[in-house]
């Protein structure tokens, strides 16, 4: 019997917690489902079978990387990421220009992979989405593990020369 529920909310957790986090959650979690304390666990919609696979594919980062990727395609199917609600939120701003190809670039804050995030000109034109609060946000994705980001920025004002 397998749950639809992910790994990361099986544990509780974000997907961005860390090795110690999970091990921490996994603890609670295994203690608040222990059949000497709560025998009906099911009704907690976690098993103990759950929670340990949910556990041993995360505290892996090989697994967890390939948890990921299987995850954020299940995501994209559903369109989750069409207005980019529920990723990370990060600012233009904390990217750092690179004036040698002309991209904004940001190292991966899940994989760390440097530059896993680059973004051209014609991208934030082409693909931003103007936001509600003002201002606009693009969705992009790591060239090497698939996190997807929100990048919110302001459009640079261009001095038309009249
Ligand atoms: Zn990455």
């Amino acid at each position: 019997m397998s749950s639809n529920k992910s790994y990361y909310e099986i544990l509780g957790i974000d997907t961005t917690t860390d090795v110690n986090g999970l091990k921490k959650a996994y603890k609670e979690k295994l203690l608040s489902i222990h059949p000497d304390k709560n025998r009906d666990s099911s009704q907690l919609g976690v098993t103990i079978d759950d929670l340990q696979r949910a556990y041993q594919v995360l505290v892996d980062s090989d697994l967890r990387a390939n948890y990921d990727k299987e995850l954020e395609e299940s995501y994209k199917k559903q369109g989750f990421h069409n207005n980019g609600e529920g990723l990370d939120e990060y600012s233009l701003d904390e990217f750092y220009f690179d004036p040698a190809t002309g991209f904004y670039c940001l190292d991966c804050p899940r994989c760390q992979m440097s530059r896993g995030f680059e973004i051209s000109e014609e991208m934030l034109e082409e693909h931003c989405i103007e936001r509600n609060s003002g201002g606009f946000h693009v969705v992009v994705q790591c060239s090497a593990c698939s996190l997807w980001l929100n990048v919110n920025f302001d459009v640079v004002e261009e001095y038309e020369s009249t």
